[in-house]
C-alpha cells in the first residue's frame, strides 16, 4: 500500500516519514506521542534499511522494546521494500520539533535553565505539569461499594492539613476513576488553599522529564524542581516498571518528599507488592502510606454514574429503561459506559429524535456485541446448571431425561442467543451433539416461551444473569 501523492510521483521519503508518524500519534495517543515518538528525528534510507535517531541510549530502549515493531509495519505499509528499521543514539537529534503546530509544549532547555532556586514559583513551570480536566471533581464522582474507600482517601489528602498517611497509593482496574480523583485532589487543594503546590503527572512524564534532564545534564534542576512541591502527584506508576534509572530518580524523590512531610498520591494497575519490573525497595516503600483499591462496578454505581452524566449532559429525557440497559450491558469499566451514553446523546441531539431502547441498541451494535462475545458456553452451561440444579456434566452426558434434558437445550439455546458461535460449534461444546440437535433445542425453547410464561420468565432471568 503505497501512499499516492497529488502529483501521482512516488512520495518523498520524509511524506511517508510524515505519515507514519501521524498513525504512529493516532494509535498511540498524543501523550506517549509527544513523549517518546515525537523526538525520533528520519535519518535516512539505505539498501531497504530505514535509520532513524533519538537523543539518548534510554529513550532508544524504550521506542524499540514499545514502539519499534510498530514502526516498522508502517514503513513496510509505505513502501514494501523496506526490511529493517534500525534506531540510533545521537544526543544531537533531539530539538525543536520539525512537524510544526503544538510541539513539545516548552523548549526543553528553558525547562531546565536556568536552574530556579528551590521553591521559586516559577520552578514548577508548565512542561511539568499534566492538565487537570475540569470534570474530574469530588462533586462529579459518584461513590460506590467499590470505590467508597479510595474516595474517603482522596478526600482526606485533598482536605487534611498536614498528609494524614504518605503516600496515598490508589490501585484498580483501567477506567475505574483513579484519574478522576487524583484531579479531584489538585482542584480542591488549588481552590481551597492556592498556597500549597500541587503537582500532577503521569509516570511517563515524569521518566521524560527525568530523561531530558540527563540529555541537557541538568538534573540537579529536575531534582528541586519536584522537590519544592508540597502535593506530588504520579498516575500510572507502573509504567517506570523496568527503567531503572528512573525508578532510582523516583525513589529518590520519593523519600527526600516523604522525609520532609510532603504529600504523595501515587496510581498504579495493580497493588505495590505485584507491579511487575518494580525494584524491591521502592515497591515496598510505595506501600508504606495507605494502599486503597478500586474494585471494578456494580450495577448500582454503573446506574448511578450514568444518571449523573446524562444530568451533566443536559439530557435528563433518556428514558430510565435506556440507562438501565446500558448499566447491565457495559461493565467493563466507566470510560466505556460514559462513551456509549455520549454516543446516544450525541445521535439524538444530530438527529432530532428522542432516545429509545431500540434505538440504543441500534446506536450501539458494535459495542454490545464486543461486550457479549465476552460470555462463553462454559459460563453459560455452569450458570444454567446451577439454575436447574442439575450437574455441569449433564450439560455433555448422552442423558435424555426430561430433567436434564431441558435444561440442556435452554443452555443451548442461551449460547445461541449470546454468543457468536456457529451451530455445530455449540454442538460440539455439548457433548459432541449435532447441529441439528442445536437447531432442535432453540426452536423447542422459542416455542416453550410463547406458551409458558413462567419458563420464559424463567430464561429470560438466566439470560439478565448472564449478561451482567
Ligand atoms: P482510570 O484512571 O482508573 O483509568 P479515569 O479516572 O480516567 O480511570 O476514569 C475514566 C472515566 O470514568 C472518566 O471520565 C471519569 O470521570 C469516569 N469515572 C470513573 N469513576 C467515576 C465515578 N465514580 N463517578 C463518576 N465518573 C467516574
Ligand atoms: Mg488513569
Amino acid at each position: 500500500m503505497t501512499g499516492e501523492s497529488k502529483q501521482g510521483r512516488s512520495p518523498t521519503l520524509s511524506e511517508q516519514w510524515s505519515r507514519v508518524r501521524g498513525r504512529l500519534r493516532t494509535e498511540f495517543g498524543d501523550a506517549a506521542y509527544k513523549s517518546w515518538l515525537q523526538p525520533i528525528r528520519l535519518g535516512g534510507v539505505r539498501d531497504g534499511e530505514i535509520t532513524m535517531n533519538v537523543p539518548s541510549r534510554f529513550m532508544r530502549e524504550w521506542v524499540m522494546s514499545r514502539y519499534a515493531d510498530r514502526i516498522r509495519a508502517l514503513w513496510r505499509g509505505e513502501d514494501s521494500s523496506i526490511r529493517s528499521v534500525s534506531i540510533a543514539v545521537d544526543p544531537g537529534a533531539a530539538g525543536a520539533a520539525d512537524d510544526g503546530g503544538e510541539a513539545v509544549a516548552t523548549p526543553a532547555r528553558a525547562a531546565f535553565t536556568p536552574t530556579p532556586p528551590r521553591g521559586a514559583a516559577a520552578s514548577v513551570s508548565r512542561p511539568f505539569v499534566s492538565a487537570l480536566d475540569s470534570r474530574f471533581t469530588f462533586d462529579n464522582f459518584v461513590v460506590g461499594k467499590s470505590n467508597e474507600f479510595a474516595h474517603a482517601a482522596a478526600r482526606r489528602v485533598a482536605e487534611a492539613a498536614r498528609e494524614p498517611f504518605n503516600p496515598l497509593f490508589i490501585y484498580g482496574g483501567v477506567g475505574l476513576g483513579k484519574t478522576h480523583l487524583m484531579h479531584a485532589i489538585a482542584w480542591h487543594i488549588r481552590t481551597h488553599d492556592p498556597e500549597r503546590r500541587v503537582i500532577y503527572l503521569s509516570a511517563e512524564k515524569f521518566m521524560y522529564q527525568f530523561i531530558r534532564a540527563l540529555r541537557f545534564q541538568d538534573t540537579m534542576a529536575f531534582k528541586e524542581q519536584f522537590r519544592s512541591i508540597d502535593v506530588l502527584m504520579v498516575d500510572d506508576v507502573q509504567f517506570i516498571g523496568g527503567k531503572e534509572s528512573t525508578q532510582e530518580e523516583f525513589f529518590h524523590t520519593f523519600n527526600a518528599l516523604v522525609d520532609q512531610n510532603h504529600q504523595l498520591v501515587i496510581t498504579g494497575d495493580r497493588s505495590p507488592a505485584d507491579l511487575d519490573g518494580m525494584e524491591e525497595r521502592l515497591r515496598s516503600r510505595l506501600g508504606w502510606g495507605l494502599v486503597a483499591d478500586i474494585h471494578p462496578t456494580d450495577y448500582e454505581l454503573r446506574l448511578g454514574i450514568l444518571h449523573s452524566k446524562a444530568e451533566q449532559l443536559d439530557a435528563r429525557d433518556i428514558p430510565p429503561q435506556v440507562l438501565e440497559f446500558l448499566a447491565h450491558k457495559i461493565t467493563t469499566n466507566i470510560r466505556e459506559l460514559e462513551g456509549a451514553l455520549n454516543r446516544i446523546v450525541a445521535y439524538a441531539t444530530l438527529v432530532g429524535r428522542s432516545v429509545t431502547l431500540e434505538t440504543t441498541q441500534e446506536i450501539l451494535q458494535d459495542v454490545l456485541r464486543a461486550h457479549s462475545r465476552r460470555i462463553t458456553i462454559e459460563e453459560i452451561q455452569k450458570r444454567v446448571a446451577e439454575h436447574f440444579n442439575i450437574r455441569v456434566a449433564d450439560m455433555h452426558s448422552a442423558r435424555r431425561a426430561r430433567a436434564v434434558a431441558r435444561p440442556r437445550q435452554v443452555a443451548m439455546y442461551l449460547a445461541k442467543q449470546l454468543t457468536s458461535r456457529s451451530l455445530p460449534e455449540i454442538g460440539r461444546k455439548f457433548g459432541g451433539r449435532d447441529h441439528t440437535t442445536v437447531m432442535h433445542a432453540v426452536r423447542k425453547v422459542d416455542q416453550l416461551r410463547e406458551s409458558d410464561p413462567g419458563f420464559a420468565e424463567d430464561v429470560d432471568l438466566l439470560r439478565r444473569m448472564l449478561e451482567n
